[in-house]
């Protein structure tokens, strides 16, 4: 994954997203980023009544942040592997460091 420069455009296999964190908090930190299927990994949640619901989700790399995408609009593949929680905070933690 990387964050994008104004203007840079690829079709296909790739998409522009915002992290925003939907489906996890909210608590993204807006930036822009370029994601491929490599980025995006399958994640679920189930519910009392047990029916279980799956995302398309991405970590970003900037604040270590999962945005759930529309599932249904997406046309990225789960390619990618999930970063372990370590592997987030850590990510998080570096880019508190950045702000200081
Ligand atoms: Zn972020």
């Amino acid at each position: 994954m990387q964050v994008l420069k104004p203007g840079r455009i690829q079709a296909g296999h790739s998409e522009e997203v915002t992290c925003t964190g939907n489906g996890n908090g909210n608590g993204g930190c807006g930036a822009l980023l370029l994601i491929s299927s490599d980025d995006v990994y399958e994640t679920f949640n189930s519910d009392y009544t047990g029916d279980t619901d799956y995302y398309k989700t991405f970590c970003c790399v900037q604040c270590g942040t999962e945005t759930d995408l529309e599932r249904y609009t997406s046309r990225l593949r789960t390619d990618g592997k999930r970063p372990s929680y370590e592997e987030r905070k850590a990510i998080g933690k570096k880019n508190l460091e950045r702000a200081q």
